[in-house]
């Protein structure tokens, strides 16, 4: 049986009370949605896997073409935001987004690309520390990355990776880090550890990780793919020694969008530091002298290859001044009470086999809701997107759920959990499966 106050939850009557009272409602209408198969826009709970598309992102790169059409080669110092120094742009608002300092935040290349520069500065195996910490459910580009870069100095990944797992159920446990540490702390040269992890949705302690690596004698660097735009952060607080992500997911800012990364300012000055080096990484004022000798930049822009691509980079300034106008606290407020009702939906499902596997604790866990369903999984999804509900799926068993708190409503929720229950032949007033 439903719990009758689970059954209050479904009335429409306090999606829409949540939704009159909430202060960032009014982005919701700077984003363009996709249209529905049934006409109508659609409920768009996918944020995870591409961030839609602000509106105002068609007036800046317009004029960026603009800029290139009537300045040409000039537009390096006189554009509107001169192309030269555009990467200064995300200083600031870069920084703010992850708890970093300016100059320890660069926005440039693509995730994979940004942590394969991370690794060759600082996944540095001697002796018998040579091995790297990884989750059970990695994404697959960072399993491919560790074990290329780990081959790439002459070990062998089956010995050289080692995979936290959890002791039982689908989250990681402070204990399994513990019991990891002790067993193989000792020969761990580097802990690479998604923020958020993309397959359960679960939010690591990274502060007390960051911790446990460092006091075990690692580095210690985290791809936040899933918890950039989604979790508030303090790398420099924490101690982490570099981060990556991307920017399509939860940062809006379009398909292959330019990626982050941040290296801590205790590695910002050390010019000895081995790097895979580029023009763009070399001080600004000698960089066309094309000296032979790299002089890197301080901070994390001593990392950068390339001159940048104006046109990728140009919607991340719409996406973070967002991010910098609503406040990663006021978007991580609504986001915890919009994942709640998502949560507290579902678990008036469960009696019908609607099981979540990600952390019932807000604290462990992003606006993310990776679900296990009775029936196929896959069909479901294709299901609801044929209804204008946009959701994912990840074999074999798993549809991922992203309400985000920029662009999402109590009423999509709603929506979404109804049409499930619809789609399973769940009766909600009658309370039992049909
Ligand atoms: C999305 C995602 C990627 C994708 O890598 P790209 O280089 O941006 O294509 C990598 N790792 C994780 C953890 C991801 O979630």
């Amino acid at each position: 049986m439903v719990k009758p106050d689970s059954i209050a939850l479904f009335d429409s009557t306090y999606a829409t009370a949540q939704d009159d009272a909430d202060k960032l409602a009014g982005y919701r209408d700077k984003f363009a949605f996709p249209v529905s198969p049934r006409g109508g826009r659609c409920t768009y709970l996918c944020g995870n896997s591409l961030g839609l598309m602000p509106r105002h992102v068609a007036d800046v790169v317009q004029q960026e073409l603009e800029d290139w059409a009537t300045l040409g080669v000039a537009a390096h110092f006189d554009a509107t935001v001169p192309w030269f120094s555009y990467h200064e742009v995300f200083r600031e608002t870069g920084a703010l987004l992850v708890g970093a300092r300016p100059g320890e935040v660069v926005m440039m290349n693509s995730l994979t690309v940004n942590l394969h520069l991370m690794m060759a500065s600082f996944y540095r195996p001697s002796g018998t520390r040579f091995r790297i910490l990884m989750e059970e459910s990695a994404f697959p580009s960072d399993r491919y990355a560790v074990a290329s870069h780990v081959q790439w100095r002459g070990y062998d990944p089956t010995e050289a990776v080692v995979v936290a797992t959890p002791a039982e159920g689908d989250a990681l446990t402070i204990a399994d880090f513990e019991r990891v540490f002790s067993e193989a702390g000792d020969s761990l040269a580097l802990v690479l550890l998604g923020g958020v992890n993309f397959f359960t949705g679960q939010l690591y302690d990274l502060q007390k990780i960051c911790e446990m690596g460092h006091s075990a004698g690692c580095i210690v660097g985290y791809d936040l793919a899933h918890a950039a735009g989604n979790v508030p952060l303090a790398l420099h607080e924490w101690g982490v020694d570099f981060a990556v992500w991307c920017s399509y997911k939860y940062l809006n800012a379009g398909p292959g969008a330019v990626g982050g990364c941040f290296v801590h300012e205790r590695y910002g000055q050390d010019k000895s530091i081995p790097r895979l080096a580029g023009w763009w990484g070399n001080e600004p004022a000698t960089r066309f002298q094309m000296t032979p000798d790299f002089q890197p930049r301080a901070g994390a822009e001593g990392w950068q290859l390339s001159n940048p691509p104006i046109l990728s980079m140009a919607p991340l300034r719409v996406s973070l001044e967002m991010f910098n106008g609503a406040g990663m606290r006021a978007l991580r407020e609504k986001s915890i009470r919009l994942t709640g009702y998502l949560a507290s939906l579902l678990g008036a499902l469960e009696f019908a086999g609607v099981h979540v596997t990600t952390p019932g604790d807000p604290a462990a866990r992003g606006c993310q809701l990776s679900i296990r369903l009775p029936v196929g999984s896959a069909d479901v999804v294709d299901a609801l997107s044929d209804r204008g509900i946009v959701v994912d799926y990840r074999p074999p068993d798993i549809v991922r759920v992203a309400p985000v708190p920029l662009y999402n409503s109590f009423n999509d929720v709603l929506r979404f959990v109804t049409t499930l229950a619809d789609l399973l032949n769940v009766d909600l007033n009658g309370a039992t499966p049909r």
